[in-house]
């Protein structure tokens, strides 16, 4: 349980500033290893993206669309059996746009067949780019890009590149200008065994984390909202929040990369060759979604768990961060989701750049809105016929919420480009005692990548403090 931020001491071991799943994972591997942890989150609810809220009955869950198999492994080694334990397939993932309409179970064998059988491409051409994508790993040469990777193996068919690349670019935000090793790790990955997801909900598993927390002696403050990172004679001291310093061996901030080294430390701290490497860091696109809540009793039918739908004729990396993008995805949960939770909800996912919502005044920002949630009630009447009047409650987010309940820079949905990770991964070497986790380099994003980077980035902060 949080616990008001004036019952916190005056020093911690560490201070982690943020609970998205990396800083959550980080603190609950470091609280486990001995280290007194203070875990601080600006908002009044712990999990950052990886979060819900509640309306009218239903409980709409933000970014529990899919993740790959390796969940299992990571949550069972890193969390625990429990957590693990939850975790389910999704079967039934749907494609329909203009140039293919198709079901699968979005793994190699089935893809496998697909491309074969559908798409014609030879058995050897699909072994050797699985073989190719597969192989990829972080020490690779990163000049090609995914546009190379896919000319190479299946040269002039836009129809392949749209199977094998959309729903990527859902779940990372990268493009086909994107260095291919950020599409190839995340789609091997997701080609391992398919798409799961965690049955209960997000708040179901927000709620086991911070229990696990609780056990391993986590001091938790929500509405807790860092200010500063107090830095002394180079090295971290502590945190400052509301006035009151709080002081620490080493700080791990949650926060977006760009955020902490630009509005949460002292600019002077860095080296000149750093600073002017961070400063060209791009931060990835942020979303936008529209929330469909079932009235209470009704049905609809089994129409699959993740529709990717477009009308676009082509895949264009463009054209879904468009605001009048013509595609998006549909998560649909059934009530098996939230076994006990009678109810049927719908999230419409669109990919979307924080500039085109930002430069809006705050009547053209509501005409969008309602603009985006008119078009994504009527894509889903092509697959639910009489949806519309069964929806009893209906909410759209853009990249001013994701701003606005993250503190991202650009309501970032997915963190930095892959030039983040450097940057990420070299911050301690410029302020002894400063680390960063979360979303970076678009590899160390989504539920995976953001637990798998926790863990790294704890192993990094536990050896720094055995060693002063
Ligand atoms: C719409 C959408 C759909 C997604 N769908 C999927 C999906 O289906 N599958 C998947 O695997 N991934 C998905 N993702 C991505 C995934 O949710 C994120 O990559 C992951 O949850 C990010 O974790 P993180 O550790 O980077 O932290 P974040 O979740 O970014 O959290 C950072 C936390 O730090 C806090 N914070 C920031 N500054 C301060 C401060 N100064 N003081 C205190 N607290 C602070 C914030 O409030 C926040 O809680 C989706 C993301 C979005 C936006």
């Amino acid at each position: 349980m949080p616990v008001p931020f004036s019952q916190t001491k005056d020093h911690y071991d560490l201070i982690v500033i943020g609970s998205g799943l990396g800083g959550l994972t980080s603190a609950n591997r470091l609280a486990y290893c001995g280290h007194k942890v203070l875990l601080l989150e600006h908002h009044h609810r712990l999990g950052g993206l990886a979060t819900w809220f509640k309306r009218n009955g239903h409980i709409f869950d933000i970014s529990l669309h899919g993740f790959p198999y390796g969940m299992v492994k990571t949550c069972k080694k890193y969390w625990n059996r429990e957590i693990m334990g939850s975790i389910v397939q999704l079967k039934n993932i749907v494609f329909d746009n203009p140039q293919f309409t198709l079901k699968t179970t979005f793994d190699k064998n089935d893809f496998t067949n697909i491309l074969n059988t559908t798409f014609k491409i030879p058995l050897q051409t699909v072994h050797d780019f699985f073989t190719t994508v597969a192989g990829m790993n972080f020490y690779d040469d990163q000049s090609m890009t995914t546009r190379e990777l896919f000319e190479q193996f299946f040269p002039g068919r836009t129809d392949v590149h749209r199977l094998l690349m959309e729903p990527i670019t859902y779940a990372n935000g990268s493009t086909l200008d994107d260095p291919a090793i950020t599409y190839g790790i995340v789609f091997s990955n997701f080609m391992n065994r398919g798409v799961f997801t965690f049955e209960g909900g997000t708040d179901k598993l927000i709620q086991m984390m911070s229990d696990e927390l609780e056990k391993n002696g986590v001091t938790i403050c929500t509405k807790s909202k860092v200010d500063r990172i107090v830095v002394e004679k180079g090295k971290v001291r502590g945190v400052e929040v509301n006035g009151k310093v709080i002081t620490a061996k080493a700080v791990v901030s949650n926060s977006g990369i760009t955020n902490t080294i630009h509005n949460l430390t002292d600019r002077n701290c860095f080296s000149d060759e750093f600073l002017s490497r961070a400063d060209a860091i791009r931060v990835n696109n942020s979303s936008c979604q529209v929330y469909m809540g079932i009235r209470d009793g009704e049905r609809i039918a089994d129409v699959g768990d993740l529709l990717f739908t477009s009308t676009a004729p082509e895949f264009d990396s463009a054209e879904l961060l468009d605001i009048h993008t013509r595609s998006k995805t549909f998560s649909v949960y059934y009530p098996k989701t939230r076994p006990g939770h009678d109810r049927y909800t719908i999230v419409a996912s669109m990919n979307g750049r924080y500039d085109d919502w930002t430069r809006l005044t705050d009547e053209e920002y509501q005409h969008e809105k309602e603009e985006m949630t008119a078009r994504a009630i009527a894509d889903l009447e092509r697959y639910i016929p009489g949806v519309r009047e069964k929806i009893d409650w209906l909410e759209a987010a853009t990249p001013r919420t994701f701003n606005r309940y993250t503190l991202h820079t650009h309501g970032t949905s997915f963190g930095t480009k892959f030039e983040g990770l450097d940057i990420s991964r070299t911050i301690f070497k410029e302020v002894p005692g400063l680390f960063h986790v979360g979303s970076v380099g678009i590899i160390m994003s989504g539920w995976l990548g953001a637990i798998n980077y926790g863990v790294i980035v704890a192993n990094d902060v536990d050896g720094y403090i055995r060693s002063i």
